[in-house]
């Protein structure tokens, strides 16, 4: 899963990102309005953390840009301390949620899990893919019930597959979704990623569609209920 954090306090979004790259989220920092919303447009992510006060142009014209060009893309806005004013206008623009400063960044996360969640169209937190549970709120995966340890990566991957388990995720969206916007990547590190992940979770749930990309086949009632994010 990758992050677009909007943030121009040279303190504040520093520590913001490293929290987030602690639970294994790709993060991509930004600190200008203008450079925000090129990204939004341009890039996969999964969720979006926007500042309103930014240079360049503010958090609810990036907001309102993003969802006149029809992004989907979930959106939890920062806000000031009792800045009612600031979150109706956040809502109005087309937040999903928003986050008083200061705030515990437990509580970001938890949020934040909880947003692509929903875009994903699950209503319940575990999602299951034949032996592979995987808490959408913790962000545990579990194979026959015991913990399965995973590096960033191979997290970030799976978790992809497993909020959209039965639909083909192209591999160009998939390695965008994977790795953040400055990262040197080799051609084949995708491939590398997909091997591991299949020794740790059995060789047959993650099928190569030839061509296209990758697909977490789970049979049975998982079949064909991944979720509507629109890329
Ligand atoms: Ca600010």
């Amino acid at each position: 899963m990758r992050i677009l954090l909007v943030e121009d306090d040279r303190d504040l979004g520093p520590v913001i990102a490293r929290a987030l790259r602690e639970e294994r989220f790709a993060v991509d920092l930004v600190a200008d309005g203008i450079d925000a919303a090129h990204l939004g447009d341009t890039e996969h992510y999964d969720v979006a953390v926007l500042d309103l006060g930014l240079p360049g142009q503010d958090g609810v014209a990036v907001l309102r840009q993003w969802r006149a060009a029809g992004r989907v893309l979930p959106v939890l806005v920062l806000t000031a301390r009792d800045a009612w004013s600031d979150k109706v206008a956040g809502f109005k623009a087309g937040a999903d949620d928003f986050l008083v400063k200061p705030f515990r960044v437990e509580e970001l996360v938890m949020r934040l899990r909880a947003l692509v969640r929903r875009a994903s169209g699950h209503a319940q937190p575990r999602l299951t893919c034949g032996a592979i549970t995987f808490d959408t709120q913790t962000g545990q995966f579990e194979r026959d019930g015991l913990p399965l340890r995973l590096t960033a990566f191979e997290w970030r991957v799976l978790s992809q597959l497993m909020l959209r388990r039965g639909a083909v995720i192209e591999r160009l969206e998939l390695l965008e979704r994977v790795y953040e916007g400055d990262a040197d990547v080799d051609s084949n590190s995708l491939e590398v990623i997909i091997g591991r992940l299949r020794k740790k979770i059995g060789s047959d749930l993650i099928e190569t569609v030839r061509g296209r990309g990758y697909r977490l086949a789970c049979g049975g009632d998982d079949e064909g209920r991944a979720g509507g994010q629109a890329a």
